[in-house]
């Protein structure tokens, strides 16, 4: 049996006439080279990006409030680690991690005493660090940062911890958070709000954010404050944290900012 033969294709010329003329006979190159949509493509759903939102004048007149409140009630307000120098500061920030500021402070002069400069800890044996280090915790991982950033200064900063940010984020164990509180309180220069455990906490509490983290957090204050009061920002709201505003218990009845505070217990 012989296979059908299939009918041919429509050739070009085989278009009616009538349909040719209709083309449009002089579109631009690039637009006939478009591809042709067959069929309509399913609408993307807009994905919007919640915009970074000004506070409104009401919010930052009670966050200028409150805030003015807390400074006059913590006029000493300082950075809780105990130190002499930048390099000792830092040593003390990297220490910090993971550790209370009193335990690191009970360790610290022992620490600054046997190694006082980024040369000494360069040059001491791992071991000897991590002596010294053993109760702050993660001491190995600290130790080796320790030394490996003492290292680093010495060679390539002359000894001196550098003040710029993106200096700082070179050396081994130092991160934004650490690098901020160096700035800050060992050069006086802010770029941002150290936001730790307490600043995290008591910036919900006061209903300065809603951040879920320490970044969103971070943002939502350097909004609201001006840079000049970024440093002092979290000295003073560590203090609080310490003293009143406790995680667990916090003690509202003797709050200088209950009046105002969205979190205060009756
Ligand atoms: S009123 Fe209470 S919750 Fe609010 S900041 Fe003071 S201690 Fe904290």
């Amino acid at each position: 049996m012989t296979a059908a033969t299939p009918p041919p294709e429509p050739s070009r010329d085989a278009v009616p006439s009538k349909d040719r003329e209709a083309r449009p006979a002089a579109l631009p190159r690039q637009t006939a080279a478009l591809p042709r949509r067959t069929e309509a493509r399913p609408r993307r759903k807009a994905t919007r990006r919640a915009p970074r939102r000004r506070p409104d004048a009401k919010a930052l007149g009670n966050a200028t409030r409150t805030w003015d409140a807390l400074r006059a009630a913590y006029p000493d307000a300082r950075c809780a680690l105990d130190h002499a120098t930048p390099f000792q500061l830092l040593a003390a920030t990297v220490l910090s991690a993971q550790c209370t500021d009193a335990r690191v402070n009970k360790v610290t002069p022992a620490l600054f005493a046997a190694l006082p400069t980024p040369a000494a800890m360069a040059a001491a044996p791992i071991e000897t660090i991590e002596a010294l280090v053993r109760t702050t915790g993660f001491f190995r991982n600290k130790a080796k940062n320790l030394k490996a950033a003492a290292q680093r200064i010495t060679d390539v900063f002359h000894g001196e911890v550098p003040s710029g940010m993106d200096d700082l984020l070179t050396l081994p164990g130092v991160a934004r958070k650490t690098a901020n509180v160096v700035r800050g309180t060992a050069f006086g220069q802010a770029d941002g709000v150290v936001v730790d455990t307490h600043v995290f906490r008591l910036a919900h509490r006061l209903g300065w954010s809603k951040g879920k983290t320490p970044v969103h957090v971070e943002r939502d204050l350097m909004a609201l404050f001006p840079r000049e009061a970024w440093i002092d920002l979290s000295h003073v709201l560590i203090h609080h944290g310490r003293r009143i505003c406790a995680a667990r218990k916090p003690r509202c009845g003797e709050c200088p900012v209950r009046t105002s505070c969205p979190s205060a217990l009756a």
